[in-house]
């Protein structure tokens, strides 16, 4: 808005009807006195000020106005009636723009004048504009970066106090912090601690996954400086990501040697343990053979019924003791795959029929869906059964009360799907992740059902040795499907 200061009413009527005309917003004052005040309340772009006024006269208004925070940098135009005036104008006011133009008004003039003042005006208002974000966007950055230091402390102190060793590393992979632990294993801080020559590289994997940005979670052993023995460490690393770029890596090597030994000892039992109860159990399902037979001809005696039982519970023991030694010869890796064409969908044919004849519930239906293969697969025929009755089994033991199994066969140019689908108890999702490992049972059921967690483990080994997949599907109270994948090169 522009202010007019003039004592007469004419002057100020007809330079507001020309600044408006101009499109300009105008406000008039009629003596010095009221343009103060008006000044106080108001924010001018410019201020149009007569010299000779009565009373408080143009210059006066304007040192008054230079003394002012608020007004001191309000351009001037002084409507002046004599040219000498304007000695006295640039002497007594410096601080704003400042101009005069003398009586009588060339209105041209005048409007060129309020333009380019009002102009500079706006830019000035833009510049501080722009010079007050800029200083918003400068603090905010400081406490932003202010965060991130105290945040970055923080992390430091929790590492410092961890009892595994720890570490930072940056999105380059340069190790930028470590703990006291470190230098228990490591002479320098710029390397990790020296690896046994059997186990990778660090450095090579942490390359590997700053390209995929992926968690690093190995086992790796490592040796004390000055000690003879390397000892078992569980490694873990993890990216911390922000706006999709790893800013940094938070690092542990965690000792599970103690662990890793008495893991060892219970393995090295168990191998002997099954070793050791096969050669007996063998002799006595041969015995009960025999027995048996030398029973042919009196079927229905009750001496024949209990060699049946013994028969059943023999077979249960040497399937357990088969899934021990498969264990022990998979920790050893001794699993042993053979190469040979099979022909999956006679197999898969023959499993169900084996699975329909000898389960007991009358009203259980075993249906196959699905596209046929018609051609021979590559792989051990022997072991693919056993996945099949293993999953097939577990849908007769883990479904009681359901009477529906479905297996499915699914065939692309890559590979052949085989799923086996039961509408039994279901598995908690908490308990699906951990479902292939070793010797793991869902918890709340394992007291119901009869087992020892191995079966999908052994499951799990033979498809990885056929370069297939496998996995699960399943809902709470609903049913499970477990599958798995052969590849057909
Ligand atoms: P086991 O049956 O001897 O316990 P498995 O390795 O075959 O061992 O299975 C591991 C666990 O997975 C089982 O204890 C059971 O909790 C769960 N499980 C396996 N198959 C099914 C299924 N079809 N439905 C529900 N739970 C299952």
């Amino acid at each position: 808005m522009i202010l007019i200061v003039d004592d007469t009413t004419e002057h100020i009527f007809s330079l507001q009807q020309l600044l408006a005309s101009k499109g300009f917003k105008v406000d008039t004052a009629l003596s010095g006195e009221e343009a103060l005040k008006k000044t106080l309340t108001n924010n001018y772009a410019l201020i149009i000020l007569d010299v000779q006024m009565p009373g408080m006269d143009g210059f006066e208004v304007a040192s008054h106005l230079a003394d002012c925070n608020k007004t001191k940098n309000i351009p001037i135009i002084f409507l002046s009636a004599d040219h000498r005036d304007k000695r006295f104008i640039t002497h007594s006011y410096f601080s704003g723009g400042i101009d005069y133009v003398t009586k009588p008004i060339n209105e041209d003039l005048l409007l060129l004048k309020v333009k380019t003042f009002y102009r500079m005006y706006e830019q000035t208002l833009a510049l501080n504009e722009t010079q007050q974000n800029l200083r918003a966007e400068i603090e905010s950055r400081k406490t932003a970066q202010l965060l991130l230091l105290e945040k970055a402390d923080h992390l430091r102190l929790i590492l410092e106090s961890l009892p595994q060793i720890a570490f930072t590393v940056n999105q380059n992979g340069k190790i930028d912090f470590v703990n006291d632990n470190w230098f228990l294993f490591a002479a320098s801080k710029n390397d990790f601690p020296a690896c046994h020559p059997d186990d990778p590289l660090i450095d090579q994997v942490l390359r590997a996954h700053i390209l995929e940005k992926s968690a690093i979670k190995m086992e790796v052993r490592i040796k004390p400086l000055n000690a003879e023995l390397y000892r078992y460490h569980l490694l873990r690393m993890v990216p911390i990501i922000e706006k999709d770029e790893i800013t940094h890596w938070v690092g542990t090597f965690t000792d599970i040697d103690d662990q890793k030994q008495i893991e060892q000892k219970k393995d090295e039992f168990l191998s002997i343990a099954s070793h050791e109860l096969k050669t007996p159990l063998t002799s006595m399902r041969g015995y009960v053979q025999l027995l048996k037979r030398s029973l042919h001809d009196s079927p229905n005696t009750v001496a024949h019924k209990y060699v049946d039982r013994v028969q059943t519970q023999l077979d249960k023991l040497s399937a357990l003791i088969a899934d021990l030694l498969d264990i022990s010869k998979i920790d050893h890796g001794k699993l042993k795959i053979s190469h040979r064409p099979f022909d999956l969908d006679h197999l898969i044919d023959t499993v169900i029929e084996t699975i329909d004849h000898t389960h007991e519930r009358k009203a259980l239906k075993i249906e196959r869906v699905g596209q046929r293969l018609h051609t021979l697969i590559m792989g051990d025929e022997m072991r693919i059964e056993q996945v099949l009755v293993n999953f097939m089994t577990n849908a007769l033991k883990y479904g009681p009360d359901s009477d529906r199994i479905i297996i499915h066969t699914e065939i692309d140019d890559q590979e052949v799907k085989v799923s086996v689908q039961d509408f039994g108890i279901g598995i908690p999702v908490q308990n699906q992740a951990p479902i292939f490992d070793k010797f793991y049972r869902v918890e709340e059921t394992s007291v119901r059902f009869q087992g020892l967690g191995l079966g999908l483990y052994i499951c799990a080994e033979i498809i990885q040795q056929h370069k297939g997949q496998y996995g699960m599907k399943s809902q709470l109270g609903e049913g499970t499907t477990f599958y798995f994948t052969l590849p057909l090169n």
